[in-house]
């Protein structure tokens, strides 16, 4: 038996220099995971390796040397990845599923390219699939991939995790491809959410949309049974943990403390996406520093904002609103020694973040939907001696897992005004109170035991599928 994982992107970064390639793993939190399954089981990984190639022998000379690390790339061309990827899945799926249904942009080719594309990984995956192998399809970029791997393997094990929100019926419907794209899902034998209310939001789509008769967590189908369940992805706690005590990252600690003094340092790190809720958070802090004057000079925010997408014309001015949103606020009220926000717009490397997250008395972690956030995980799980506090919106799968953190709507400026007030004013004993609560939850829900309650669900099924045959 082998686990066969698809996914969009092999978790690879691929540099050509001078003629030659070069091909580093890149250790996103879903490699983690997987790295870390308790089962003997051999592991393929098929995706696309994000780079572009079009010569035959350079993609052979790619393929062979990623064969090696047990990686099979997906070789996808710009107008594949401009209309599946950019197209259908970042500009129909990514904002159905966050609730920004008026920034869909519906285009033909979209669609049709999605389904093409889909095919493609079904083909690329099938010469890799035997009858007894489990495969783990991952996220929305492939919706319509477990039916069309059952179609051609009936008895093979399927699982598909959805990693963001899934929206209610009523938002769902909207989608003018929503029986093929529901109907692409139930190939699987397993399904996986973060929380139980995309479950729920699923499961009611797939009664309104297919009017198929399901129960709580299982779906009826003719000669077979879909079960679906609620997977919240965690972190590599241990990682979080134990890095503020590395020397690379003390170093960066002390040199961060030294020159921000005794200002309280408030922390919100996201990808420039509409979803992260960023001018609603940078609204709410203005409104923080227009109705508590006293807390000038003493409190500042840093804001990481990782670029992405920013081609993108909607990216592409959020980034614009932001850049003015946060130059007008500290055109206000900087003074000589104190700038209220300090921005940066690019990515952090971990030593750098980690420093950032444990210096943090305050995390403000306030998208306005969100199939997790991690963020907020990492920042509590780097917490030491020093207690932190958590700004979380209640928009965010993490919220549920989270609940000891301050929970708020981040709609709503005036609460994220609020809320900073309540975290400065915190007695120590109730923010340790909180945070123990809290370390306890996702030192134990993590991203290993995420990957492994998966397939160990889909090994208990694939068992109980072979006894009713
Ligand atoms: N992150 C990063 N570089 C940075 C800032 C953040 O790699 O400069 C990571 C962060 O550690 C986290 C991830 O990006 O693991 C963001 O995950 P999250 O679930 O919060 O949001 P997503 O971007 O997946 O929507």
């Amino acid at each position: 038996m082998k686990i066969i994982i698809i996914s969009n992107r092999l978790p690879v970064k691929i540099e050509k220099k001078n003629g030659a390639f070069r091909i580093k793993r890149s250790e996103g939190g879903l490699a983690t995971g997987l790295g870390s399954l308790e089962t003997k089981a051999e592991q393929y990984w098929i995706g696309w390796p994000g780079i572009h190639v079009e010569d035959e022998k350079e993609k052979a000379a790619i393929t062979k040397r990623l064969h090696k690390m047990n990686f099979h790339p997906v070789f996808l061309s710009p107008e594949q990845i401009e209309n599946y990827y950019e197209g259908y899945s970042n500009n129909v799926l990514w904002p159905l599923c966050h609730y920004f249904f008026s920034y869909i942009e519906y285009k033909a080719e979209y669609w049709k390219m999605y389904q093409q594309v889909n095919a493609l990984f079904c083909s690329e995956s099938l010469p890799f699939i035997e009858d007894d192998d489990i495969v783990w399809i991952q996220d929305y970029q492939l919706m319509l991939l477990p039916k069309m791997i059952r179609d051609e393997r009936a008895g093979v094990s399927i699982g598909y995790f959805h990693h963001i929100p899934f929206p209610s019926y009523e938002l769902f419907r909207v989608l003018p491809e929503r029986e093929e794209v529901l109907q692409g899902l139930l190939g699987a034998d397993l399904i996986g959410f973060h929380t139980h209310d995309y479950m729920r939001h699923f499961m009611s789509a797939i009664y309104r949309v297919l009017n198929l008769n399901s129960d709580l967590d299982e779906i009826n189908l003719q000669n077979r049974v879909v079960h679906i369940d609620a997977f919240p992805m965690g972190i590599n706690y241990e990682k979080y943990h134990q890095a503020p005590t590395l020397p690379a990252v003390e170093k960066k600690t002390n040199s961060l403390k030294r020159k921000l003094g005794n200002q309280t340092n408030i922390l919100s790190v996201d990808r420039l996406d509409y979803s992260k809720g960023i001018l609603h958070r940078v609204n709410g802090f203005a409104q923080f520093l227009e109705e508590h004057p006293e807390y000038h000079e003493k409190v500042s925010l840093a804001m990481i904002v990782v670029p992405s997408r920013d081609t993108v014309d909607r990216y592409a001015e959020l980034k614009t609103s932001i850049d003015q949103a946060i130059g007008s606020i500290n055109g206000r009220y900087s003074k000589p020694g104190w700038t209220p926000v300090h921005y940066f717009y690019r990515s952090f490397a971990f030593e750098e973040l980690i420093a950032l997250y444990h210096i943090a008395q305050i995390a403000l972690v306030t998208p306005l939907r969100d199939g997790m956030n991690l963020v907020a995980k990492e920042y509590l799980a780097t917490k030491r001696e020093e207690a932190g506090v958590l700004i979380l919106s209640e928009m965010a799968g993490a919220a549920i897992e989270l609940s000891d953190a301050i929970i708020i709507n981040p709609n709503d400026t005036e609460q994220i005004a609020t809320a900073i007030v309540q975290a400065l004013t915190m007695p120590e004993e109730e923010k340790r109170k909180r945070l123990d609560k809290m370390q306890t939850r996702i030192s134990t829900q993590t991203v290993k035991k995420w990957a492994n309650d998966f397939v160990t669900e889909l090994e208990e099924i694939k068992i109980l599928n072979k006894e009713i045959v």
